[in-house]
C-alpha cells in the first residue's frame, strides 16, 4: 500500500494564503501550486507545494520555547527564531493533514473563487517529484504502517524543503516523542553525514501539560532467548517475553532491533502474528548499533492490562571478526527485540562452536558440551534493562575478595588480533584486583550492588560499557601503558583514562545505570556524569586529591577549547541534550560534554552539599531509586534535601538553570582586601552573557578555623561581598577545583 504513494493528478490546485499549524510550528502557503498524493485506502498521505517560477511564496515559522533552544537554533542558522522562506516543499503526514488540506481547498474554492485545478501543471509536479516522495515514503514506511493500523495514536506531520537562505532542511511534529518538535539539517563534515539538531522541544500542549512520553504502550517482562551462533557466526534466535499492553487496542505494536536482525516469524499465545520490517539495508553504522523499529499486528486485538505470550524468530549478523579471532558484538543490548526503558529478567541460552568462548549477562547455572556445540544457559537474578553477551577465545584470571567475584576474560595470546601477540593482557590480574577494589569502594559508599560477580571481557574499540555483571573494556586497557599505540600515549590523563578509570567508570555503572536507571534519553547525562564521578572518586581515594584536581583541570581545558569559528565546545549546548549535542559544528560535543562537564557538575554539587552531605546524598538515590527511573529534576529536588541549612538558593533551581539546562564557562576574577577579622571584595565575571549568573565560592582561610566558603552570586556588573570571621583570615581565593569557571588572578 506504500508503493502506492504518488502525486494525483486530479488534485492540483492554485492555492494562496492557505495555513497550516502543528503546535508551535506555522506554515504558511502564501502562494502556489499544491498538489495532493493519490488517496490510499481513502487516505491522501503527502502533498507538495511548489510556488511559481517568478511570484510564489510560502513560508515556515518556529519559535522556539526557551533560551537553551533559540541559542541552539541561532547556532546553526543565525537567528534565534526560524521563518524561512522556501519554493518547494515536501510534505509527509499520517495525521489529519490530508483531510484539513482537502477542507481548505474547498473552502477557498467557495470562497474567493480561487483554488482552482491546473492538471497541467500536477503532470509537471508529478513527474519532477514522485521520485523523491517515494524516498522520504520508504524512510517513514514502519511509521506509516503502524499509524495506518493504530489511528488516533498520534500521527505526525513531516516538512522537506529547500530554504531560501538556510538551504534543505526538515522539520517534523511527532506527538509521539519527547521532543515532538524537531528541525534539522543533513550536513557533510570528514565524510560523514551528521544530522544537525537545530532545534528539538516538546509542542506547546505537552509543555502546558508536563507530561512524559512514553515510548512503548505495553510493557515486557521475563525474557527468555534462545540463540545459536554457526560456524560464521551468524546468529539464529527465538525470544519470547511477556507482553502486556497498558493503552486501548492497537492494530500494530513498536518494538526496536538492531538493524542488522530480521525477524522473520511473531506468535502471539501461540497463533501466528503478522510482521513489518523495513528491507534490510544491510548496514547499521560500523557498529551495528543501529537500532530499527519494526511492528507486530496481533491476529486479533490485544486486551489492554492482559498478558501474552509473544515469541519471536529472528536471525541475523551482530558480530564482526575485528582481526584474526578477535570478535565485536556490535548491536549490545539491540540483538533482540526490545522496547526502551523495561527493568526485567532474562534466561539466556547460547548454543556456539566449542571453539570460542561465551560470556553473558546473568549467573551461568548450565553448561553442555554436545559434539561441536557447546551450550551455555546465563539467569538474571534482579531486573535488568539490556542483556548483553560477548564472544572470542578467551584465556581466564577469576579473582574471588571480599564476597566478590570478578572474572577477567582476555583474547589468548595464540589468536591474538591486532595486538602484539605474548603481550596480549599482561593486565588481566591488575584488572581484577582493580574492579574489585573498586566494588570494596563503591559499596560502602552507595550501599550493596545489585550482583555480586562480575565479568569483564574485552572489545576492540577505546571505549568501555557497563552492562549489569558484565563489563566491556576496551582491549587498549590489558595493555600496559607503553604497548598502546602511540596515539593512545599522549598525556597523563590518556595514561589514566585506560589505566585506572576506565573499568572504574565501568564498574560504576552497577550503580549507576544498571540499579538506578535514567528515567528518559533527557537523563542518560546523570548515569555517565554519576558513573564517572564515582570512579574519580575513587581514584582521589587511591591516588590522591591532586589527581582529581589534574583530571578536572583536563576536563575544563577541553570544555573551553574552541572549534574553528572560535566557539567554545561546551558552547554546543546543556548537558541534558544527549547524542543531539554531536553535530557536525562539533563532532566530539556529547562525549566531552557528558562525560566532563556531567563529572565538574556532580563535583560542584559536592562543594555545595559539602563531602559528608554529598556522600550521604549519593547513598540515598541508590536507596531510594534502587531498580527505577531517576529524572534531573527529582535528581535536583534530592540534593537539594542535603544542602547545608541556610544556604542560599536552598532549592538548587539557579544551579540547575546555569550549569545542568544552560551553558556558558565564566571568567572569574576576584578582588579583596583584609581589615582586622574582615574581608571585604568583589567577584568580576567575564565571557558569558549578560544574564549568567552562578554562586561563586570564595575560599577564607583562617589559622585556627576551618576553611570558609563566602559563595558569591555572579552577575553582568561586579558583585561585593562583605564577612567578618571569627579570626584573621590568612587566605581569600577563588579555587579552581572548587568551580568550573576559569580564574583570572
Ligand atoms: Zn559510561
Amino acid at each position: 500500500m506504500l508503493a502506492q504513494n504518488e502525486f494525483d493528478f486530479d488534485a492540483c490546485y492554485r492555492v494562496n494564503d492557505l495555513k497550516i499549524a502543528r503546535e508551535d510550528v506555522s506554515v504558511y502557503l502564501t502562494s502556489g501550486y499544491l498538489i495532493l498524493a493519490r488517496k490510499v485506502n481513502g487516505v491522501r498521505a503527502a502533498a507538495l507545494f511548489a510556488a511559481d517560477v517568478d511570484a510564489g511564496d510560502a513560508e515556515v515559522v518556529v519559535m522556539p520555547p526557551n533560551r537553551g533552544e533559540r541559542l541552539s537554533l541561532a547556532s546553526f542558522t543565525e537567528s534565534p527564531n526560524l521563518d524561512e522562506h522556501f519554493k518547494v516543499g515536501l510534505m509527509l503526514f499520517s495525521d489529519n493533514t490530508g483531510a484539513e488540506l482537502e477542507a481548505k481547498i474547498e473552502a477557498g474554492a467557495r470562497e474567493r473563487g480561487g483554488y482552482r485545478r491546473d492538471p497541467e501543471e500536477a503532470a509537471k509536479l508529478a513527474n519532477n517529484w514522485n521520485g523523491p516522495l517515494r524516498s522520504i515514503v520508504e524512510n517513514f514506511s514502519v511509521r506509516l504502517v503502524e499509524d495506518r493500523l493504530s489511528p488516533g495514536a498520534g500521527g505526525f506531520f513531516f516538512l522537506a524543503t529547500a530554504g531560501s537562505r538556510l538551504g534543505s532542511f526538515d522539520v517534523l511534529y511527532d506527538p509521539t516523542l519527547p521532543d515532538q518538535i524537531t528541525i534539522g539539517q543533513i550536513r557533510q563534515r570528514d565524510q560523514k553525514n551528521w544530522f544537525d539538531t537545530w532545534t528539538a522541544f516538546a509542542g506547546r500542549t505537552a509543555r502546558a501539560k508536563g507530561e512524559a512520553v512514553r515510548w512503548a504502550p505495553y510493557k515486557a517482562d521475563d525474557y527468555r532467548i534462545e540463540a545459536n551462533l554457526d560456524d560464521a557466526l551468524g546468529m539464529r534466535a527465538k525470544t519470547r517475553v511477556k507482553i502486556t499492553p497498558i493503552t486501548a487496542a492497537r492494530g500494530a505494536l513498536p518494538f526496536l532491533i538492531s538493524s542488522r536482525m530480521r525477524v522473520s516469524a511473531v506468535s502471539i499465545d501461540g497463533a501466528a502474528a503478522e510482521v513489518y520490517q523495513r528491507p534490510s539495508l544491510g548496514s547499521g553504522n560500523a557498529f551495528g548499533t543501529n537500532d530499527e523499529v519494526f511492528l507486530v499486528i496481533p491476529p486479533a486485538p490485544l486486551k489492554q492490562g492482559q498478558t501474552y505470550e509473544f515469541e519471536f524468530s529472528h536471525d541475523g549478523n551482530v558480530i564482526t571478526e575485528s582481526g584474526k579471532g578477535m570478535f565485536f558484538v556490535g548491536a549490545r543490548g539491540t540483538w533482540y527485540p526490545h522496547s526502551p526503558t523495561d527493568l526485567t529478567h532474562f534466561d539466556l541460552t547460547f548454543h556456539f562452536p566449542r571453539s570460542l568462548d561465551l560470556v553473558a549477562t546473568g549467573d551461568l547455572i548450565d553448561k553442555h558440551l554436545d559434539g561441536d556445540t557447546r551450550e551455555l544457559r546465563f539467569r538474571t537474578s534482579e531486573p535488568i534493562r539490556f542483556a548483553g553477551f560477548n564472544l572470542g577465545h578467551y584465556q581466564r584470571k577469576c579473582v574471588s575478595r571480599d564476597g566478590f567475584r570478578i572474572e577477567v576474560c582476555a583474547n589468548t595470546p595464540e589468536e591474538p588480533g591486532p595486538l602484539p601477540p605474548a603481550a596480549s593482557a599482561p593486565r588481566m590480574e591488575d584488572i581484577a584486583n582493580e574492579v574489585i577494589s573498586a566494588l570494596q569502594y563503591m559499596s560502602a559508599e552507595f550501599g550493596p550492588p545489585p550482583v555480586r560477580s562480575l565479568t569483564v571481557s574485552p572489545i576492540p574499540t577505546t571505549f568501555g560499557q557497563g552492562f549489569p555483571g558484565l563489563i566491556y573494556l576496551s582491549t587498549l586497557a590489558y595493555l600496559e601503558p607503553e604497548q598502546r599505540p602511540r596515539q593512545e600515549q599522549t598525556g597523563e590523563y590518556t595514561r589514566i583514562f585506560y589505566s585506572d578509570l576506565m573499568a572504574a567508570h565501568e564498574t560504576a555503572h552497577q550503580w549507576w545505570g544498571n540499579l538506578v536507571t535514567p528515567a528518559t534519553s533527557h537523563d542518560d547525562w546523570l548515569m555517565e556524569a554519576l558513573a564517572n564521578y564515582s570512579a574519580l572518586m575513587y581514584l582521589e581515594k587511591k591516588k590522591g586529591h591532586e589527581t582529581l584536581d589534574r583530571i578536572l583541570d583536563n576536563y575544563r581545558e577541553h570544555l573551553i577549547s574552541r572549534a574553528a569559528d572560535g566557539r567554545e565546545i561546551e558552547s554546543a549546548g546543556p548537558v541534558t541534550w544527549g547524542l543531539r549535542l554531536s553535530s557536525s559544528q562539533f563532532p566530539n560535543a556529547w562525549q566531552v560534554i557528558t562525560y566532563e562537564k556531567g563529572s565538574w557538575i556532580i563535583h560542584m554539587l559536592r562543594v555545595r552539599l559539602g563531602d559528608q552531605r554529598f556522600r550521604e546524598f549519593l547513598a540515598e538515590l541508590c536507596r531510594r531509586y534502587r531498580f527505577q527511573g531517576l529524572t534531573t529534576d527529582q535528581f535536583r529536588k534530592i540534593a537539594a534535601q542535603y544542602l547545608p541549612p541556610g544556604s542560599k538558593d536552598p532549592e538548587l533551581e539557579s544551579f540547575f538553570d546555569t550549569w545542568v539546562y544552560g551553558t556558558g564557562i565564566p571568567v572569574l576574577r576576584l578582588k579583596y582586601a583584609i581589615r582586622g577579622t574582615r574581608v571585604t571584595g568583589s567577584v568580576e565575571q567575564s565571557g558569558v552573557p549578560d544574564d549568567f549568573s552562578a554562586l561563586a565560592p570564595v575560599e577564607i582561610r583562617t589559622g585556627t578555623q576551618k576553611t570558609a566558603i563566602e559563595w558569591v552570586e555572579t552577575g553582568s556588573d561586579p558583585v561585593s561581598f562583605s564577612r567578618l570571621l571569627p579570626d584573621r583570615p590568612l587566605a581569600v581565593a577563588l579555587q579552581p577545583d572548587e568551580t568550573l569557571a576559569t580564574i583570572q588572578r
